[in-house]
Order: C-alpha cells, then sequence, then structure tokens
C-alpha cells in the first residue's frame, strides 16, 4: 500500500510550488509530482521584470531554484515523474505514474498551459533570443525597436496594442485576411496608428545568429517569400508569438469540469466540481496568468485543501 499523503500537486510551476509551500507550512504531508524541470514557463524569462516590488538580479530560472529551496525547507517531497492516469472520484484520491502510484485525500492540479509554437525553422533556436511569447514579460527589452506580433486573435491584437507602447513600430502578421478577435478589439487595433498588418501571411523562418536578425515572412494565396531584416543600427527585433495556448488538461478530460478550450473551471476558493480537486494557476480559466496570479492561485488551493481536509476527515 502506497503513503497516504494529505495533499498530491501535480506540477512545480510557480502555482505548484506555491502549493506545496502553504501546504508544508499547514503542516500537511504533500507531494509535488513534475514530469519535465521545475518552475514551468517562468524559466523561460531570462528577468522577472514585472513582479511587485521588483525582484533585482533574478532569473526565471534562480527564482524557481529560491521556490524549490524554499519549499523543501518547510519538508514537501517532490518526485520527478510523469502522471499517467488519474482517480479522483473517491474519497482518497489516486494519482498513477510509470512504476508507482500515490494517494492522497486532496489533489491540487497546477499543470499549466503552454503556448502554442509556430513550428517554423528557428522559432525553438531564438526563443528567449528575440522571439518571445509573453509581452508583459519581454516588451521592455524592445523599447524603441521594431516588433512583429503573430496571430490574429484576442490575445494577438491586444498584446500588439500594449507593445506599441514600447515598441517604435509593431507589425502584426495573420494568416487570413480577416482577424479573428473581437470587433470592438479591432477597432482599437486598425486606429492604432503604430501598428501595421500583413494579411494572409505566415512565418516560414526566423534567422538569426545569437539574436533574432531578419524573419522570412510567406504570403499564403500567391507564396511569395519576403524576408525583412534588422534594422542596421537596432541590430534586432523582437517577435511575439501569439498564436494560442494549449491547457495542460488532456489527463482531466471528462473528469473534471472544463471549459470549450480545455481550461479547468474553479471557483474563488479554487475548487473545481469535483469534492476535494483544486486548480490553480495558468491551467485553470482566468484572465491574467502571470507568476503573481498563478502563486496567489497555488496559496488560496493549498488553504482551501486544508479546510476540505479538516471537515472530511478531521485532520
Ligand atoms: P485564439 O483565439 O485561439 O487565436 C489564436 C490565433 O492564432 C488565431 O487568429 C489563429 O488564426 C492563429 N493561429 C493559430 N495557430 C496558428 C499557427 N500555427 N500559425 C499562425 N497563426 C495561428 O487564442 P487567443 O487569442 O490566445 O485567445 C484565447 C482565448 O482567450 C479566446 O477565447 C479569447 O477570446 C480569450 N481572450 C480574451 C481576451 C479579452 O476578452 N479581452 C483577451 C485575450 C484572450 P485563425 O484566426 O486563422 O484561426
Amino acid at each position: 500500500m502506497s503513503k497516504l499523503y494529505d495533499v498530491i500537486i501535480i506540477g512545480a510551476g510557480p502555482a505548484g510550488l506555491s502549493a506545496g509551500l502553504y501546504a508544508a507550512r499547514a503542516k500537511m504531508s504533500a507531494l509535488i509530482i513534475e514530469k519535465d524541470r521545475n518552475g514551468g514557463q517562468i524559466v523561460t524569462t531570462e528577468e522577472v521584470a514585472n513582479y511587485p516590488g521588483g525582484i533585482k538580479d533574478e532569473t526565471g530560472p534562480s527564482l524557481v531554484a529560491r521556490m524549490v529551496e524554499q519549499v523543501e525547507e518547510f519538508g514537501a517531497e517532490r518526485v520527478k515523474a510523469t502522471v499517467l492516469d488519474v482517480n479522483l472520484n473517491e474519497d482518497i484520491k489516486v494519482v498513477k505514474c510509470e512504476g508507482a502510484e500515490y494517494q492522497a485525500k486532496a489533489v491540487i492540479i497546477a499543470t499549466g498551459a503552454s503556448p502554442r509554437k509556430m513550428g517554423c525553422p528557428g522559432e525553438k533556436e531564438l526563443t528567449g533570443k528575440g522571439v518571445s511569447y509573453c509581452a508583459t514579460c519581454d516588451a521592455d527589452f524592445f523599447t524603441d525597436f521594431e516588433v512583429f506580433a503573430i496571430g490574429g486573435g484576442d490575445t494577438a491584437v491586444e498584446e500588439a496594442m500594449f507593445l506599441t507602447k514600447f515598441a517604435r513600430k509593431v507589425t502584426l502578421v495573420h494568416r487570413r485576411d480577416e482577424l479573428r478577435a473581437a470587433k470592438s478589439i479591432q477597432e482599437k487595433a486598425f486606429k492604432n496608428e503604430k501598428i501595421d498588418f500583413i494579411w494572409n501571411s505566415e512565418i516560414a523562418e526566423i534567422k538569426g545568429d545569437g539574436m533574432v536578425e531578419s524573419i522570412v515572412i510567406k504570403n499564403r494565396e500567391t507564396g511569395e517569400l519576403t524576408e525583412h531584416h534588422a534594422h542596421e543600427d537596432d541590430g534586432t527585433f523582437g517577435i511575439f508569438v501569439f498564436v494560442g495556448y494549449i491547457p495542460q488538461t488532456s489527463l482531466f478530460k471528462d473528469k473534471i469540469e472544463l471549459d470549450q478550450t480545455g481550461y479547468i473551471l474553479t471557483d474563488v476558493d479554487m475548487k473545481t466540481n469535483v469534492e476535494g480537486v483544486f486548480g490553480a494557476g495558468d491551467v485553470r480559466q482566468k484572465s491574467l496568468r502571470q507568476v503573481v496570479t498563478a502563486v496567489a492561485d497555488g496559496a488560496i488551493a493549498a488553504v482551501q485543501a486544508e479546510k476540505y481536509i479538516d471537515n472530511k476527515f478531521g485532520h
């Protein structure tokens, strides 16, 4: 029989680590399961600029390293494993990994969401070197530079407008001849003199030696390829990709309530529709996906898990 934990946290990004910290500080036995590296999306950010109060000289990886250290100091256990299946319906929840099965009175799902990639050559290699998936995080680096925004949904158009506060020019590239974004958002963007539009086009390639230096744009109707080079005084420019997000919820489909796009539905206490199961961070339906909101979700989920366990099992 495997050990019974008070709470199992799936995912070790900021939400999961924060949940682990609050759970362990509340003297609950907590296990954090992470399939990949700790930290989630934040480890792809060099500078954590927009954290309240500022974290001087902090990088995404160093912030995560301190979060992990803190969680361990308070006694949360951690294991690197891929969760293959979950049984969440009984009072005792079961989380199955390859070669191991874990049990808990409550489960906090903090598996995150990943920005969808375009999949063109150069995108992966130049991520963090001019290619970004987060304007809030990285727009400041492109103050007075040129930037491209890719996509035609609400995120792409809103973020393109946000980018105009920093960049001297924003070019939005969309694969069709009309935007998917809400009309009200479109209208504002069309009025913004700093935004140019390239229609019916996709990114064929991103080139650069260490930093983005050029982008190859393919017209989907004519097949014509156009290469745009960085201005020689700049040497580089930004490419912000907003072609949707993919919540990491395939394990939970048909087990807990998700919205149409796959995000977990929770109430303000991070409770899902299944008793004893909580969602925290980017994986849940919410309006702002940032470290500050993720760590807040994790803290709330852990405190609510403790209350649930007290009521249900008498701690
Ligand atoms: P989205 O609505 O799924 O839009 C993704 C955009 O990327 C679409 O324009 C799509 O083109 C394009 N795209 C997808 N795959 C692509 C690829 N491989 N290459 C190039 N382009 C690609 O995603 P989102 O804009 O992130 O929004 C997600 C959800 O959040 C939506 O429900 C949205 O309404 C909501 N949201 C709301 C607000 C707001 O209300 N203020 C703000 C942000 C987000 P097509 O149009 O051709 O499919």
